[in-house]
This record gives C-alpha cells, structure tokens and sequence, in this order.
C-alpha cells in the first residue's frame, strides 16, 4: 500500500466515523441520503505553487514535493508543525538549484528520475529526539522518502550557507549517498581504514575536532562505516577548499592521511558505480552557493 492509500483511507475512516456520529445524534432515516457521493470527484485544485512542481520537480525528476502537512507522512512520535507556505516556495528553489540541477548536470539523464527519493517532505519544526537529546536534520525512509524539517527557520532574505548545510543541502546529500551504498555497496576496505574505532551511539559526546584526529570528518560520521562513508561524501561536496583544509588541518598527519584514504575510496566509488566525479560535484556546488545572496528565492520561476 503506497503513501497515498493510507491518506484516503484514513480519510475515509474519518469520513465514516464523523457520519457515524452524526446518524447516531439524529437517528437518520433513509430519506436523509443524497444520491451525491460523499467524496470530492472533482479534479484537484492546483494553487500556483503546486503547478511549479509539478513542472520542476514532478516532470523532470519524478518527485512529489509535499509541503502541505499530512501527519502520515511523519513519524508520530515526534509533535512537528507544517512547514510555512513562502518558506516552502524558497527552500523548493533553493533544493533545485543547489541539488537537484547540481545532479542533473553532472550525472546521467535518468540518475535522479531513478536514484532520488520519490517523495520530498518538508516540515516546519525541527524534530527533536527526547531520548539521545539530538535534534533530527532529515530522514531517508528506504529511499522512497526525504523529510526536510524547521523550514519555518529558513532565512529567506540572507540565506546563510552554513545553515543551509546544516539543515538541508548536507543532510540531502549524506541521505541521498545512504540510498546510493544501499543499491550498490561499496568495498567493504572502507571499513578497514579506521576498524575498531567506531563510537556507535557514543558520537553524541565527541567533538568534530576531536574525531578529526582519529580519521573522521565528524562525530557523526565516526559512530559507524556507512554514516562515516556519506558523512565523508556530503562534507566534501558541500564544503568550500579553505574549510576541508581546516578539517584537514585539524585532523592532523596522522588523521588527515586516514581521512584523505577515505576521500579517494568515496571518490572512486562514485566515479565506478555511479560515473559520478566528486570533484566536479563540490566545484559544481560551490560555484552555486557563492550566488545564493544575489538571488530571489520567494517569486517563482
Ligand atoms: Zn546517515
């Protein structure tokens, strides 16, 4: 049963339950039914908004964008609240041209119909994890699925890139290279660089500059190999040459030259698997984010 199935379904159940409501209130008689069926038969009402996906996202890439909220499509542990109308316009155009476009120009033709999550989520709030205290940057369900969450603190006017990073573009590609290793794994000699020396869920007390010493490019990365794997990826893409020689810098000889044995196994990786040139994607990505200032992100093009 796919996403869709489960709304209408549920909203027939609401449906149900609401008229089953209203009979039991007014002990309805058979001459209270309308022959007129209680579901809306009308072609859906697309606002402006919805006609732009349809043409940038949905038609070239096959992905629905979903900015209005549906609790279905989110984890019902957590209380999040839907994402702003006019910071969903900005952050649509900013995830095509900062990733989407990105892909589309340097990957095959049918990579990103194929490969990317068939479903874009966005939502307004963080979600945060009571239980390790961590704050949920993005999920990626199986890759059907990529929630993007706290639009609602997008800075539409003076965009900062880090933030963008931090909230979206990094948390798309380190979710988007997970999909990538789970349909083509990589070498297991990925492993083998740094063995034994994976935190798993003790990275929530490491510092980035302290794993950086130990051949990781952040904690997060060091809690296991696959999150290490696109943690090496999505930081490399997204991160300018001066801020990787920091990285590098902080790392140290002995770090650095673990972390730099890790940049040419994702690079080959990508490059073998996916035909995909790393260099060129961080090039790519870098020359866009240098123009985000200059752009207008709230009018649709
Ligand atoms: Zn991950």
């Amino acid at each position: 049963m796919n996403f869709k199935m489960i709304v209408v379904m549920k909203k027939i159940k609401y449906l149900f339950l609401i008229l089953v409501a209203m009979c039991t209130a007014t002990s309805c008689s058979e001459d209270d039914l309308s022959p007129d069926s209680i579901f809306d038969t009308t072609a859906p009402q697309r606002n402006e908004f919805d006609n732009w996906i349809l043409t940038n996202y949905t038609t070239p890439y096959n992905i629905d964008l979903k900015y209005r909220f549906e609790d279905i499509e989110s984890d019902m542990d957590y209380n999040v609240i839907p994402a702003d109308y006019n910071k969903s316009i900005a952050l649509a155009q900013m995830v095509k041209y900062l990733w989407l476009e990105v892909y589309a120009k340097l990957a095959a033709p049918e990579f990103l119909p194929t490969y990317c999550p068939k479903i874009m989520h966005f939502v307004g709030s963080p979600e945060y994890n009571a239980a390790s205290g961590s704050i949920v940057l993005g999920t990626a369900e199986g890759g059907m699925k990529i929630t993007l969450f706290n639009v609602n603190g997008l800075d539409v006017e003076n965009p900062n890139i880090d933030v963008l990073n931090e909230w979206y573009f990094k948390t798309m590609h380190h979710e988007f290279a997970h999909i990538l290793h789970q349909t083509k794994n990589y070498s297991t000699d990925f492993n083998d660089i740094t063995p034994g020396k994976y935190s798993g869920e003790g990275w929530v007390n490491l510092k980035d500059a302290d794993v950086r010493k130990e051949g990781f490019v952040t904690a997060y990365g060091s809690s296991q190999p696959d999150e290490d794997f696109v943690e090496t990826i999505a930081n490399y893409i997204v991160k300018s040459d001066a801020e990787w020689q920091n990285i590098m810098s902080q790392a140290g000889t002995v770090g650095g030259a673990l972390i730099q044995e890790k940049l040419d196994m994702v690079t080959e990786y990508l490059s073998d698997s996916w035909g995909i040139d790393i260099q060129a994607l961080h090039e790519e990505v870098q020359e866009r984010q240098s123009h985000i200032l200059e752009m207008d992100w709230t009018t649709l093009k």
